[in-house]
């Protein structure tokens, strides 16, 4: 799906609700989470609406491809790949996921242990 009128992320996207943007591409978007986990926490998006990380590499394999390399491109830009940083999709309410458009929190600037906690 293109866009789903309700959706937070598609409204972000279309610039209806504003964010810190980082990386404005083709097909996707990156911009800064409003609640920051760690020293840089920025959000990559698809231009599309995809529900979740299975709803993508489904429907839009290369898309879902492009949103890896993306996250990827946002740690170098934020100068965190040197250093390690976590790309986390969270999938299902059980997981955290709480808005249902495909997105990966790229997460660093810290030390990033895991487990967590
Ligand atoms: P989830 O919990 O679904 O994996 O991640 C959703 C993320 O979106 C959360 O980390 C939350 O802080 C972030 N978020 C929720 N609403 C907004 C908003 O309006 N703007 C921005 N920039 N981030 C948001
Ligand atoms: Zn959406």
């Amino acid at each position: 799906m293109a866009r789903d009128n309700d959706c937070l992320f598609c409204k972000i996207v279309a610039g209806e609700i504003p964010s810190t943007v980082v990386r404005d591409g083709e097909r996707t978007f990156a911009f800064r989470d409003v609640n920051p986990q760690a020293p840089v926490h920025v959000l990559v998006v698809p231009k599309d609406h995809h529900p979740n990380a299975e709803a993508i590499a489904t429907e839009d394999p290369a898309l879902a491809a492009e949103l890896l390399r993306e996250s990827a491109e946002v740690a170098k830009g934020e100068g965190i790949a040197e250093s390690g940083y976590r790309i986390v999709l969270n999938t299902g309410s059980g997981a955290g996921q709480t808005v249902w458009h495909v997105h990966a929190h790229v997460l660093g600037g810290r030390p990033m242990h895991w487990p967590p906690g």
